[in-house]
């Protein structure tokens, strides 16, 4: 007999789940209040990020962390009423950080990350979408003299963990983008990244392909998430959808349907923001970018050159704080010659649990009910193994990585 499965939230994460799923053959029902792919999945950098396998939390965030708290510095603006409101996951957060958590964290992180470009090439493919992706690589640029150690310590780490990088000086960054402005005197090219034009067409092609194959999705906002029968129910204004499973998939808002269960997930956000730009006359670039100083990611996309900011730790819902992403557009026109603002500048929410690794997993004494969210500041990348490890479990298979790093287990009780 056919099972069913009810997928919450149409983001990268939940249409790589509801594709998993259908593949194996569910019927599945993808459903979220917006069309796929408008919120998170929307508005990041497009990054493939295979050597994104260092969390932000990490150990040398101590020793940082004086120089942020006066929100000076662009990577982290901190909420103080947010801080003294809710202490406790920003708390965890920071002792999640601790040395002796690193190697474990890294090497789950990596698991992840690994194979990010060849799954999306393959999904790109299969939706009809691969002129969107770029296998040119990532550079990261430094804007002092301190950068080359910076550069060589890391360069060392990636080798360590079997990631290929190549240290370049200034005339090595203007032979791999001549774009740029010379102000960079160290950098390193990391050629196992990749990037997209737009993740948000990009998640809406993989959703087109999942409703090709035979996938049905509803745009409805569930308002609650009830047991029915052997399987789960979602409620909206309008109506409800059952299914033998539920997946939920809901992004920064996965918190809010599962704690009237009963389940709190631990799940909190780091906001971020972007504004594009057209660049002048002639210039361009070929690769994302990100400068460490300067703390932005600057992404050609199909809109424009995006530019997205650190940190932002305050409420969720609370009105944007756009400090940060004024004091990056100003540096990055230092670093490469744009022109006038496109559109109206984005803020979304990465959602974060406090070790800084997903939740991906059957929720403890829910049966049936999956947990998919807290990709943090990758969830572009590692959404579709997200859905293969979800979709393989929900079968009893073998999953495609070690999923114990993972397991909501780790904070829900
Ligand atoms: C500034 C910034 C830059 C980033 N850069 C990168 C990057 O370069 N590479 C990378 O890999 N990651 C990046 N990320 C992280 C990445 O964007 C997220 O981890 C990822 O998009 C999360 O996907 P998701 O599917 O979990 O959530 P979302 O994309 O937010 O999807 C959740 C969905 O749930 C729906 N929903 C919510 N509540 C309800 C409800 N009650 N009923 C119905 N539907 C509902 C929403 O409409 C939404 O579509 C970045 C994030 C930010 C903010």
């Amino acid at each position: 007999m056919t099972r069913s499965a009810l997928v919450l939230g149409a983001g990268m994460v939940g249409v790589s789940c509801a594709l998993a799923l259908q593949k194996r053959g569910f019927a599945v029902t993808l459903v979220d209040r917006r069309e796929p792919g408008r919120e998170t999945s929307y508005g990041n950098a497009g990054v493939l990020a295979a050597s994104s396998i260092v969390p932000l939390n990490n150990p040398s965030l101590y020793a940082k962390i004086a120089g942020y708290l006066g929100n000076r510095h662009p990577a982290l603006n901190l909420s103080w009423r947010r801080a003294f409101r809710q202490p406790g996951w920003l708390l965890r957060f920071l002792w999640e950080a601790r040395p002796s958590q690193a190697k474990a964290r890294i090497a789950a992180l990596q698991a992840l990350t690994a194979d990010t470009v060849e799954r999306h090439r393959a999904l790109m493919a299969e939706a009809g979408v691969s002129h969107r992706l770029r296998e040119t690589g990532t550079l990261k640029l430094w804007r002092s003299e301190a950068g080359h150690d910076a550069a060589r310590a890391e360069h060392d780490f990636l080798k360590r963990h079997g990631i290929e990088s190549q240290i370049l000086d200034r005339q090595g960054i203007s032979g791999v983008e001549p774009g740029l402005k010379p102000i960079f005197p160290a950098g390193l090219f990391i050629p196992c990244v990749g990037s997209v034009d737009s993740p948000g067409a990009v998640t809406a092609a993989y959703a087109a392909l999942f409703a090709e194959r035979g996938g049905r999705i509803e745009q409805a906002a569930v308002t609650s998430l009830a047991r029915h029968r052997d399987g789960w129910r979602a409620n909206t204004a309008s109506g409800s959808f059952e299914a033998d499973i539920a997946v939920v998939a809901l992004g920064p808002w996965s918190g809010d349907l599962l704690k009237p269960l009963g389940i709190d997930p631990w799940l909190d956000v780091e906001r971020g923001y972007h504004r594009h730009l057209a660049p002048e006359a002639g210039a361009s670039l070929s690769r994302t970018v990100y400068d460490v100083d300067g703390a932005f990611y600057m992404a050609p996309m199909e809109q424009g050159y995006r530019i997205t900011s650190g940190v932002d730790l305050s409420f969720r819902d609370a009105p944007d704080d756009h400090r940060q992403i004024d004091g990056v557009t100003a540096a990055a026109r230092e670093a490469f010659p744009l022109g006038e603002v496109v559109g109206e500048t984005w803020r979304g929410a990465r959602p974060t649990l406090p070790d800084s690794l997903p939740m991906i997993g059957e929720a403890p004494r829910n049966p049936g009910l999956w947990l998919a969210f807290g990709n943090q500041h990758v969830g572009f990348s590692t959404g579709p193994i997200t859905g293969e490890i979800i979709a393989a479990l929900a079968c009893g298979e073998k999953p495609p990585i070690d999923p114990t790093p993972f397991r909501p287990g780790r904070y829900i009780r």
